[in-house]
């Protein structure tokens, strides 16, 4: 089978030598906060993955934590998996399922002399580890016998020891190059209620041991994680191989394969600095449309197609990268394109009237909804004395090129009329109230019949059929380019962007009164708008501007 990446590679290798005969692989989000954008990458490259080679994905909670996880936060995760269009099935997991096994296989590990319990502190613990470049030293305990282990375990686990006094620990080796062989923790005493388990435990296993089981378990054979984890590899593989003396075991093991996260500019990822967002006020919830969370992106009009296929244009690599995140705009803008109905709506309005348009007089035009794409129809709009522009198309003392309009300068309004300005008309604080024009009427549709050139063309809505909307505007909600680049001294919230969200009440033509729920548009000249699935209501849209008409990413792309 042809392969298009080096995970594939191996599978590919793997099925060839007939290591393992289908695919199975898992993903594992720690319920802990919201899914974000690279765990939108890890989603497809393991649901994908195992779409390709006809195999199975599992969706395992990492849930070995109970202090910071919740339910909120499960249901969450299911849902932003589902939205992007995967399918676990029958395939829903927790590692908590797995508690008891994981106990049992403690107690096999510490009969076996493989696992001892220790009663080292804090910070005793990094000091006895010692560092990359020197060994570190035995535990004091680390000779104790196994039966005393055994009994101090139980002890952890009905209650009788508190927590920091003890922990299990596996039996390595403590001068080992690699810092996670050092005899790390595979137990630890805590007295938390967990949103599964309730209060049956007062231990829970670490990570790194609850892992490894949780993939074996479930037949997983294709481990796919971040490169952080390959330094725990050999720990993941010690695990497996330790209890493998279970008659449970199968006649294989599972594969740990690492790749690149992804690091966007402009960009923060992780959970902890996400929920200090949200918990600081300086977002209004994991779900705001500035998030880089699946479901702010969502909120903002993201649709899956666009995250998977953004997901397969940065690709999967072995090094780590920052990748621009203007790849992920160009990726949502591509697809609009194509599809979006176009629509008129002025952000900021000001008036326009006619002086030589005989009053009452209405006009209508047929406008095509998306002249990509003419399959998607047309649409009638009424034209009439009184017109909104934006009030960034007038300028009273205009600089040179500047095409839009001013006094004695003519425009074109969009598939409609020439219009030539004559007067200013301000109120009483010295603000511009109307914009007093003259049309002419041999421009009808946009055209004169002495092929006049104008070079400026303006969106406009005839104010006698124009709707009230919120129209919000985003800017990147992290002002530095580099994330990983923060200066000494300097915490990521001194770089949040307090103007990344503009409110503007705009003057829309009259069809997108009917908008609903994710509905999306092109407003002429302002870029791709999403209906807000929380804010809006019947005949009151909200629109989120998902992302401009302006494309960063093919201009850099095309330099390379
Ligand atoms: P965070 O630090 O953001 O909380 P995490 O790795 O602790 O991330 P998990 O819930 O444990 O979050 O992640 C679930 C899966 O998603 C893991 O396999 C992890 O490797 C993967 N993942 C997390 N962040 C990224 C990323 N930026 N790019 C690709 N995969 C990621
Ligand atoms: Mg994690």
């Amino acid at each position: 089978m042809e392969s298009s990446n080096f995970i594939q590679d191996f599978i590919v290798e793997d099925l060839e030598s007939k290591r393992y005969s289908d695919v199975h692989t898992r993903f594992p989000p720690e319920p802990n906060g919201y899914l974000h954008i690279g765990h939108a990458k890890s989603i497809c490259i393991n649901f994908g993955t195992a779409l390709k080679f006809n195999g199975k994905c599992n969706l395992r909670f990492d849930d070995t934590n109970p202090a910071k996880e919740d339910v909120e936060y499960v249901d969450s995760i299911k849902e932003d998996v589902k939205w992007l269009g995967f399918d676990w099935g029958e395939h829903e997991f927790y590692a908590s399922d797995y508690y008891d096994l994981c106990y049992e296989f403690a107690e096999q590990l510490i009969l076996a002399g493989k696992a001892y319990v220790c009663h080292l502190k804090g910070d005793e613990v990094s000091e006895y580890r010692g560092t990359l470049t020197s060994p570190g030293k035995d535990s004091p305990w680390r000779g104790r016998p196994a039966q005393e282990s055994l009994e101090l375990f139980r002890k952890m686990r009905s209650g009788e020891i508190e927590e920091g006094e003890a922990f299990l620990r596996a039996k390595i080796d403590m001068a080992d190059p690699n810092m996670n062989m050092r005899d790390p923790a595979i137990y630890r005493i805590k007295k938390a209620v967990h949103h599964r388990t309730g209060d049956k435990w007062v231990i829970y296993p670490m990570y790194d041991y609850a892992h490894p089981i949780g993939d074996w378990v479930e037949g997983v054979t294709h481990s796919i994680c971040t490169l952080e984890f390959e330094a725990h590899r050999p720990l993941y593989e010690w695990v497996l191989n330790e209890i493998g003396s279970s008659p449970k075991m199968p006649a294989y093991l599972p594969r740990q394969i690492e790749f690149a996260r992804l690091n966007l500019t402009y960009t923060v990822m992780s959970k902890r600095l996400l929920r200090e967002l949200v918990e600081n006020n300086h977002v209004l919830g994991w779900d705001d449309p500035r998030m880089p969370t699946i479901s702010g992106l969502r909120r903002r009009g993201y649709t899956p197609s666009s995250l998977r296929e953004f997901a397969e244009r940065i690709g999967v690599a072995k090094t780590d990268s920052m990748v621009d995140i203007a790849l992920l705009y160009f990726c949502i803008r591509e697809e609009l394109n194509k599809n979006a109905q176009r629509a008129m709506v002025v952000l900021d309005p000001v008036k326009v009237v006619l002086t030589n348009w005989e009053d009452g007089k209405e006009d209508e035009f047929e406008i095509l909804n998306n002249p990509e794409n003419p399959e998607q129809g047309s649409r009638k709009l009424t034209f009439g004395k009184e017109l909104y522009i934006e009030r960034e198309d007038f300028m009273e003392i205009p600089p040179k090129k500047y095409f839009r309009l001013f006094p004695g300068s003519e425009v074109r309004l969009k598939d409609a009329y020439y219009i030539t300005c004559n007067e200013i008309v301000k109120n009483e604080n010295g603000d511009i109230a109307e914009l007093h024009c003259t049309y002419d009427p041999q421009s009808r549709g946009g055209e004169t019949p002495d092929a006049r050139k104008v070079k400026g063309t303006l969106h406009w809505v005839n104010c006698k059929a124009a709707v009230d909307v919120e129209v919000r505007l985003f800017e990147n909600l992290f002002t530095l380019e580099n994330p990983a680049a923060i200066p000494e001294g300097k915490s990521y919230m001194d770089y949040v962007d307090k103007n990344s969200l503009a409110i503007k009440q705009s003057k829309a033509e009259p069809m997108l009164a009917e908008a609903k729920p994710y509905d999306r548009f092109q407003f002429l000249r302002q870029g791709y708008f999403c209906v807000d699935a929380k804010d809006s209501a019947p005949q009151k849209p909200v629109f989120n501007r998902t992302v401009g008409l302006k494309d960063t990413w093919g201009k850099i792309s095309s330099q390379t």
